[in-house]
């Protein structure tokens, strides 16, 4: 999963990069308005936290333009604790939650896995396809029951893929979710991710749609199935 995260407070930033990014997550930040609309407007984000007292362009404005030219990215915004308006007026321009400062960071990253679950139009909080279980709260991942070790980025080639089942995502829209700017990415990065994945998952789970991507099947019930059968 790829953020932005907009934050002009350079101490507070990077306390919030660090833990977004220990989680998992590809995180690119900006500081100012300005910086946030161009990378808001020219790359593919799963979710933007986004403060709203920010130089050059305010929080607000960044988020009405984005809402304007119907980005429907989730949106959760940071603002000080008495500052109710500031929320009414955020949550009416096309936020969908808030956070307070300062902020609780295991609170934020629970309202970050919500939005995200939201977003991909779940209300579990497990992903749990075929033979495969994912806890994105606890970096749980099991295989057939039994606990299954996954680094950083295959967590994250896995989980954009379980997503969306039988949805195909391309090599570069995987890159996508794995990588901030700061980042260098070799070429055949997400190949080897998924090369290990499969080798832990069973070569069936993922599967390689020559020349476009890489999909879990809708109906995946893996190599093994369990005696529940499949979703009805
Ligand atoms: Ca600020």
């Amino acid at each position: 999963m790829r953020l932005l995260l907009v934050e002009d407070d350079v101490m507070i930033g990077e306390s919030v990069l660090d833990a977004l990014r220990g989680e998992g997550y590809a995180v690119d930040w900006v500081r100012d308005g300005h910086m946030a609309d161009a990378a808001w407007s020219t790359e593919h984000y799963d979710l933007v936290l986004l403060d709203l007292g920010l130089p050059r362009l305010d929080g607000l404005q960044v988020l009405k333009k984005a809402r304007a030219r119907r980005d429907r990215t989730p949106v959760l915004i940071a603002t000080a604790r008495d500052a109710v308006n500031d929320r009414i007026r955020g949550l009416d321009a096309g936020a969908d939650d808030y956070v307070l400062k300062p902020y609780d960071l295991d609170e934020l990253q629970a309202r970050i896995r919500a939005l995200l679950r939201r977003a991909a139009g779940r209300a579990e909080p497990v992903f749990e396809h075929g033979p495969v279980r994912l806890n994105p709260a606890t970096h749980e991942a099991t295989f057939e029951g039994q606990a299954v070790q996954l680094s950083q980025r295959e967590w994250a080639v896995l989980e954009a893929l379980i997503a969306r089942p039988g949805v195909i995502l391309s090599r570069t829209q995987l890159e996508e979710k794995l990588y901030s700017w700061k980042d260098e990415i070799s070429s055949n990065a997400v190949e080897v991710y998924v090369h290990s994945l499969r080798k832990k998952l069973g070569a069936d789970f993922i599967r390689n749609i020559r020349g476009m991507g890489y999909v879990i099947a809708r109906d995946a019930s893996g190599p093994a199935p369990t005696d529940a059968g499949p979703d009805a």
